[in-house]
């Protein structure tokens, strides 16, 4: 395997989460029997993209090998080049855009990953976080088990090699229904496709067809991107077999490994990390985005001048908010396209400079104006904070926030992984106004939880069919939490690099 940038150990074979980053998901993407295999693959990575920038990787197989490349930084970085690319032959691939839980970077967690195992190689990629990844592995590790990643999917492998079932799918399915949390994950094998989503259905994961070829992406965009068609999405608790049988036909073979529990998608693919082009669980979810602004402006109005929203995140729903309102939208904020998402950077310090070089304001569309100002989420309040001095500096009356969501007081565990409670915003203040203080606007306003619901499902939290999560904003979390109730709530947690 040819890896154009070292590795790099650390000490620990289990990270300290210092709980001072919250990170993106990540993405994955996987075709059977395409001879531009690798290519799609790639492709759909590329659409994938903000659902992890720190590093992809892509397994091929070509009928007597795995290939494998992984590599730190974006899609584009690396596979445009036909050399990378031809480093990957065959019909088979799957992919993974990965973005970390922990501070550590290494080549050694950039999925997918891979191992030889008695039924044959195999590759896995995953998004999401498992709940008990920790303790899983350290019973592993207590019984001889070597690991080679702080990755929790490594984890996966080891259960695999030790199922005690003889093909390659049944052993997939028995090590999956030993793992909690929240997950999409796909495999390799010599002649298979595997697709599999958590009993809850945390994560999204879709199946496509291309000339008549299974694909299997995180979202919708990146079927959309190599012209390939929406099939169905894959069900909570269902693992999808596809297999090229000697005739060179496509067998598929859909199973149910969850045990009947009801799907529980995860709110926050609709308020923050889907891309708007993407239909995720049936809806799309720019109109998504679109109603929670609306549902904003009929719960929180205010008599201003403009609409401006916190490019990109906030932009569908200050849409709505002006629509509803009848304000004028501006693009009274620029974003810097070339600078990577705010929370790349790993420091709160280095966050808070992220943010000025990201935006600035467009004086032009502020000056002498009462702003109403638009953004997905608060999270720790940085974004907030900044901004609206950058909008007050640019001389703007009055600025009034509005976030097209509920307060998040809680962490997530299924991927997202949001900091330590106490680092939530919404944890530091006892009141609405306090935090409006500290943000220095005029005034603050957060979108209800029923007014989300509506603006995602169209009913009220009690009445939503499908439920969905919303663990960050009610505190109600779909599953157990093995590792973390193994630790003390609000310490340092030890986790595992999770496949974000
Ligand atoms: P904060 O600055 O900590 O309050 O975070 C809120 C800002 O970060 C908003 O502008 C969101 O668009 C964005 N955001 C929300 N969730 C995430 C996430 N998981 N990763 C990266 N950015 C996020």
């Amino acid at each position: 395997m040819k890896q154009p940038v070292s590795e790099t150990f650390a000490e620990d074979s289990v990270n300290e989460w210092d709980g001072d980053t919250l990170h993106e998901e990540c993405g994955v993407f996987g075709i059977l029997g395409h001879p531009e295999a690798a290519t799609l693959t790639a492709l759909g990575l590329h659409a994938l993209q903000h659902r992890g920038q720190e590093a992809a990787g892509i397994v091929s197989f070509d009928g007597l090998r795995f290939h494998s490349e992984r590599r730190m930084g974006l899609v584009g970085d690396h596979y445009t080049d036909p050399v990378t690319l031809a480093r990957l032959p065959g019909n088979i691939a799957i992919g993974h855009n990965r973005y970390s839980t922990t501070g550590e970077v290494a080549l050694r967690n950039v999925q997918p990953l891979f191992a030889e195992l008695e039924v044959g190689g195999i590759a896995v990629a995953h998004n999401g976080n498992f709940t008990n990844g920790l303790t899983l592995r350290r019973q592993l590790i207590a019984g001889g088990a070597i690991c080679q990643s702080t990755s929790d999917t490594e984890v996966v492998l080891h259960l695999i090699a030790r199922s005690r079932y003889s093909s390659t799918a049944d052993r997939f399915i028995d090590a999956i229904r030993q793992m909690e949390g929240g997950y999409s994950m796909l495999a390799v094998t010599r002649t298979k496709l595997i697709a599999a989503r958590d009993p809850t259905g945390i994560r999204p994961l879709v199946m496509g067809e291309l000339d008549g070829k299974p694909i299997f992406a995180s979202e919708t965009c990146a079927l959309d991107i190599i012209g390939a068609k929406f099939v169905r999405d894959v069900e909570n608790g269902e693992v999808i077999i596809c297999e090229i049988q000697p005739d060179g036909s496509i067998s598929i073979d859909a199973r149910k490994a969850g045990n009947g529990q009801p799907e529980r998608l995860c709110l926050f693919e609709y308020v923050y990390f889907a891309r708007p082009d993407s239909v995720v669980g049936g809806r799309s979810v720019y109109v998504a985005r679109k109603n929670m602004g609306i549902n904003l402006a009929k719960e929180a109005p205010v008599e201003a001048d403009v609409v401006v929203p916190v490019p990109d995140g906030g932009t569908p729903a200050a849409l709505g908010y002006a629509q509803e309102s009848g304000i004028p939208f501006e693009y009274g904020i620029i974003r810097n396209h070339y600078v990577g998402r705010t929370f790349i950077e790993p420091t709160q310090q280095i966050r808070a400079f992220g943010v000025k070089l990201k935006h600035s304001a467009n004086r032009a569309m502020i000056e002498g104006k009462r702003v109403v100002l638009v953004d997905d989420s608060v999270v720790r309040g940085t974004t907030s904070l900044k901004i609206v001095r950058m909008i007050r500096d640019a001389g703007a009356k009055e600025v009034h926030l509005r976030v097209a969501s509920p307060m998040i007081y809680y962490p997530d565990f299924y991927g997202i992984d949001t900091p330590d409670r106490d680092k939530l915003l919404a944890n530091q203040y006892d009141s609405l106004e306090a935090m409006c203080r500290y943000i220095g606007a005029d005034s603050l306003e957060f979108l209800s939880i029923n007014g989300l619901y509506r603006a995602v499902g169209g009913e009220d939290r009690n009445n939503a069919r499908p439920q969905f999560t919303d663990h960050y904003f009610t505190g109600d979390y779909p599953t157990r939490l093995l590792d973390k109730d193994g630790e003390t709530m609000g310490r340092k947690v030890s986790v595992l690099a999770s496949n974000g």
